[in-house]
């Protein structure tokens, strides 16, 4: 199980199944298949063997393929992201392996799905709110520790988009938020989706016949309150659920065409950092398991010259006609970044998801990196990178923004 480093046994039971749903939507301007999974997040190996294959088995162009996860921390590790968190046996690493290949061939297979089952359709959005999802980043004297930060900023929408068939038949209903799937902590060994999973199981009840799909948004530094047991998931699940119901009850805007899409990829830079650093790490006998292992692996790689002093990154539009456009991040995003957003992009809906393609690291603002913290610099250990991005991150990952944006007509 992926998601907390404490962890020392594989999982020992399963709450309720994990999900790979895909949704796939066309009219004019071509299509659009999004992706959710109940998982930690896809690596970019993973992501992009998916893609390709998507390509070519269904013409489907990168910009056109979604690729988000839950990050549930109650599901399976998806090899190799997260590569130091564990030390694992060599026959845990394999069926790691086996894993990530399986999942490759189950995501290509859930997308064709989607795509045989396209059938006249309406799709329509609203908004509501949840209130669980708190701030994570809790100043202290000696720095900002993972706790709980009522005053930190916050997303609390809650974005809905409806497909309904012949008849007002609910055939799907797609539901965000902006929240770490954390209410299960680290000493929990059962499989499950955590919130979503409990929100997606409850409104599937409630809507026979319909699929249910959460998408997560920039969540990186928000955590459920309170967490830290079964009941608490299954509470968030119905509450958030029961935004998703009032939404429903709501005034829904109907969504026209044309799709318009765009996808780009960047690279990020990692501060630089003497090979000594590293060296140090390794031979630090009170250093953390995790950092001796990325400090092994920074030597092995620079050694090597393997580049490891920046990473891929990826940023995705998709508008639907003028009036709502799905922006999706790589990586673990910061709340900060869907705020500033919204604010650059007013007049229009706008979804800003996050853990979407890829997810590489977390993706800290500019405010997040100066101040320090698990966001900003832990995080980099169990995700195997070589430490803190260097200034300039935000406004890099803007850049792109910006020009996926001007893409879609934005
Ligand atoms: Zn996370």
């Amino acid at each position: 199980m992926s998601g907390y480093a404490n962890r020392n046994h594989p999982s020992t039971g399963v709450v309720h199944p994990l999900w790979a749903k895909a949704l796939a939507i066309e009219g004019a301007g071509g299509r659009v298949v999004i992706v959710t999974t109940d998982l930690i997040g896809l690596p970019e190996d993973v992501s992009r063997q998916i893609a390709t294959r998507a390509q070519r088995q269904f013409g489907l162009q990168r910009a056109r393929l979604v690729l988000n996860s839950s990050h549930t921390h109650t599901g399976p590790v998806v090899w190799a992201g997260l590569v130091t968190m564990f030390d694992l046996p060599p026959d845990e690493e394999r069926k790691l392996r086996d894993y990530a290949a399986q999942l490759v061939d189950d995501l290509v297979a859930v997308i064709g799905q989607a795509i045989d089952d396209l059938s006249p359709a309406e799709i329509a959005y609203g908004f509501g709110k949840a209130d669980f999802a708190v701030n994570r980043r809790e100043p202290t004297s000696r720095g900002v520790r993972i706790g709980v930060n009522p005053n930190g900023p916050t997303d609390r929408e809650v974005p809905v988009l409806t497909v309904t068939g012949p008849g007002g038949k609910m055939r799907a209903i797609l539901f965000a938020y902006a929240c770490h799937n954390t209410t299960l902590t680290g000493d929990f060994y059962q499989l499950s989706g955590d919130y979503a999973g409990f929100a997606e199981a409850k409104l599937e009840e409630e809507h026979p016949g319909a699929t249910a799909m959460f998408l997560q948004l920039c969540g990186g530094d928000q955590n459920p309150q309170p967490r830290n047991t079964l009941e608490l998931a299954e509470r968030h699940g119905r509450e958030m659920a029961a935004a998703v119901d009032t939404v429903l009850g709501g005034t829904l805007h109907r969504l026209t065409g044309p799709l318009r899409v765009s996808y780009q990829e960047t690279r990020l830079s990692f501060a630089r950092q003497e090979r000594s650093v590293y060296e140090a790490d390794a031979a630090n006998p009170k250093a953390p398991p995790a950092t001796v292992r990325r400090a092994k692996a920074m030597v092995q790689a620079i050694d090597a010259s393997q580049p490891v002093w920046d990473t891929a990154y990826p940023v995705q539009a998709v508008r639907f006609g003028k009036a709502l456009t799905l922006l999706a991040l790589g990586g673990e995003v910061v709340v900060d970044y869907a705020l500033r957003v919204k604010k650059e992009y007013p007049g229009e809906a706008i979804i800003v998801a996050a853990y979407s393609n890829a997810v590489m690291c977390y993706i800290p603002s500019e405010r997040v990196l100066s101040e320090g913290g698990y966001e900003a610099v832990d995080n980099l250990v169990y995700y195997g990178k070589p430490g803190p991005f260097a200034p300039g991150v935000e406004a890099r990952v803007f850049d792109t923004i910006h020009a996926v944006m001007k893409k879609v007509g934005r």
